[in-house]
């Protein structure tokens, strides 16, 4: 298989170490070099699909100093893979600044999709997914993560979050507190021996979790805030009887619709027929 030039971005298994495509096999066996946030890691995956491609370490620590030798190896044409130790590069994972350099560059960065454990999880908690935030990892000190839930309350999305086992209770209580108690998932460990999923009220899942903890990796899916439910014909007529005590049709009807969350036009003709009656 011959590859063109560039960066290739490459999705790798977030547990199950099935979980990877033809392409992204193909793909590291080709390349002239794959890039790991933790070589021992990657070299349990290479050892699975008979992978030979020499590693280089690509993390956190070595980035800025790895960056510009990188840089001159794809100018020279290099294929080069970057993975991470689990699921979609980038993602909470290094590479953002490489990729960055390779584009400014002007070298292709490629994208092998697959695995992605905050995806994973979205996929399966049937909470709303048309409008998500993928927030990470909440600070771990009380007061940071507090501010950092209360910025995220007035969002109307479902929120992904990740959390590590020891502070998982206590996060889903300051969640309830700054969210409001609302509907939520908690995975781990997917598509490995202890896959699990926990789901419930904020306040139910932070109870149930400081009582029955559990270990591994997780990600938490935060429903949307609920809904009020829709005014009915009774709770229109009773506003509107008391507005049109002292307001115009008009301004009744403004009032109830944006005080009820019921179409202005709707609610015009009833105050129209409420001020027609004797
Ligand atoms: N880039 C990765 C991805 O695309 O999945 C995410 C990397 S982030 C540093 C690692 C976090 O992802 C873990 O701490 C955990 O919150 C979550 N995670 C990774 N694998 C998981 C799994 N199998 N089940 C649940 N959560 C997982």
């Amino acid at each position: 298989m011959t590859l063109e030039p560039g960066l290739y971005v490459t999705a790798t298994p977030i547990g199950n170490l099935k979980d990877i495509t033809f392409r992204a096999v193909e793909t590291l066996k080709a390349a002239d070099l794959i890039l790991c946030e933790d070589t021992r890691q990657t070299a349990k995956l290479c050892a699975a699909y008979a992978i030979k491609t020499p590693r280089a370490p690509y993390h956190d620590h070595n980035a800025g100093q790895a960056r510009p030798a990188i840089l001159d190896k794809l100018q020279a044409g290099a294929t080069i893979c970057l993975v991470s130790d689990a699921g979609t590069p980038l993602i909470s994972d290094p590479g953002y600044k490489l990729v960055r350099d390779v584009r400014d560059a002007g070298i292709s960065v490629i994208t092998l999709p697959g695995p992605s454990a905050p995806m994973a999880a979205l996929s399966i908690a049937g909470a709303p997914t048309d409008r998500f935030l993928f927030a990470g990892f909440p600070p771990s000190k009380a007061v940071a993560r507090q501010a950092f839930f209360e910025a995220l309350a007035d969002i109307t999305a479902t929120l992904v979050f990740f959390e590590t086992a020891p502070r998982l209770a206590e996060s889903l209580k300051a969640m309830a507190d700054s969210l409001g108690d609302r509907k939520a998932l908690m995975a781990r460990e997917l598509t490995k021996l202890h896959e699990e999923t926990r789901e419930g009220r904020l306040s139910t899942l932070a109870d149930d979790l400081s009582i029955k903890p559990v270990k591994g990796e997780i990600v938490l899916i935060v429903h949307p805030p609920d809904q009020p439910p829709a005014a009915t014909d009774e709770d229109i007529d009773i506003f509107l009887r008391t507005a049109l005590q002292t307001m115009s049709v008009k301004e009744a009807a403004t009032a109830a619709a944006a005080a009820l969350g019921s179409p202005r036009r709707d609610v015009y003709q009833r105050a129209l027929a409420l001020k027609a009656m004797p």
